[in-house]
């Protein structure tokens, strides 16, 4: 596998590819690889002949006072990781190649962009957007594979897809756990021992109100519920559980439309966010 760092080094690779009418997958990544992102790489590889993994801290979806200069930033395990799962091409481009000096443009998902994590995150799907629209329009690969793990993140790049025209075709990925239920995830290393045994229960109580809005409960009341029992456990602050729409992110309306439930909260230093079907 191959790395390169230039977006005309990736062009050459897909130039050549497509000459013989061989077809291209995309798994965008920040790095601190674990199984969850290796499932990706097999979606792709089961969808394109070829697969590039990106590599790409981005700056522009990091607030100020969030953990950028922390990131788990681990490229050789990464490569080898991505190597033996059988991608073809690595792009793991500098900052200044991808926001060279004045660049000014900026993608931005009206709506589904300001609920949720976008109320406590306010730029974050912004500043995904724009990078996963340069890195689409870079590649122009045939399929995209994105996690449901960040499942509001994989409807906002599906609008986005849809809504610039861009011709891929955005697969979601089913979120890969740990033994115990945790959504694995680069920042579960930001946990302590004793925190580890406690982070399962974030998918404890959202996979609980799923069962719970499936027996008949309202899903507007779930929150308090869940709440409680992740304070109980030893969780900080509970930014969201919410119950939606599968497919809008806005409240439930009609029961007979697939719903999700979505949380984020707090323990210790790591911020975790998780979903599940109802
Ligand atoms: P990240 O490197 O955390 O930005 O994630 C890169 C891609 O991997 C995104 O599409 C994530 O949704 C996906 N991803 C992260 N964690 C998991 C997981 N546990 N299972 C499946 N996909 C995941």
């Amino acid at each position: 596998m191959e790395t390169v760092r230039t977006i005309a080094e990736l062009r050459q690779h897909v130039r050549a590819w497509r000459k013989n009418d061989e077809s291209v997958g995309l798994v965008p990544t920040m790095g601190g690889l674990h199984a969850g992102h290796l499932s990706l790489v097999s979606h792709s590889k089961a969808h394109a002949k070829h697969t590039i993994a990106t590599l790409f801290v981005n700056p522009s979806q990091f607030a100020p006072h969030e953990d950028f200069a922390t990131y788990p930033r681990t490229e050789e395990a990464d490569q080898r990781m991505l190597a033996e799962a059988g991608t073809d091409l690595l792009f793991a481009p500098n900052v200044s190649e991808i926001y060279p000096d004045g660049h000014s443009t900026r993608v931005n998902v009206q709506g589904l962009s300001q609920i949720l994590e976008g109320e406590f995150r306010p730029d974050f799907f912004s500043g995904v957007a724009t990078v996963v629209a340069k890195l689409l329009l870079q590649a122009l690969p045939d399929v995209a594979v994105f996690g449901e793990k960040d499942y509001q993140q994989l409807c906002v790049i599906k609008t986005m897809a849809r809504d610039l025209d861009i011709p891929v075709n955005i697969i979601g990925a089913e979120t890969i756990r740990e033994d115990d239920g945790l959504a694995m995830s680069s920042r579960n290393q930001y946990l302590t021992a004793e925190e580890r045994k406690i982070a399962p229960v974030l998918y404890a109580a959202i996979t609980q109100v799923a069962a719970r809005v499936r027996k008949g409960e309202s899903p507007a009341s779930q929150r308090t519920w869940a709440e409680a029992k992740l304070t109980k456990a030893g969780f900080g602050a509970v930014d969201y559980v919410a119950v939606r729409d599968a497919q809008t992110l806005g409240p439930v309306r009609d029961a007979s439309r697939p719903a999700r439930v979505l949380a984020a909260a707090y323990l210790g230093r790591a911020r975790l966010i998780d979903n599940v079907a109802v």
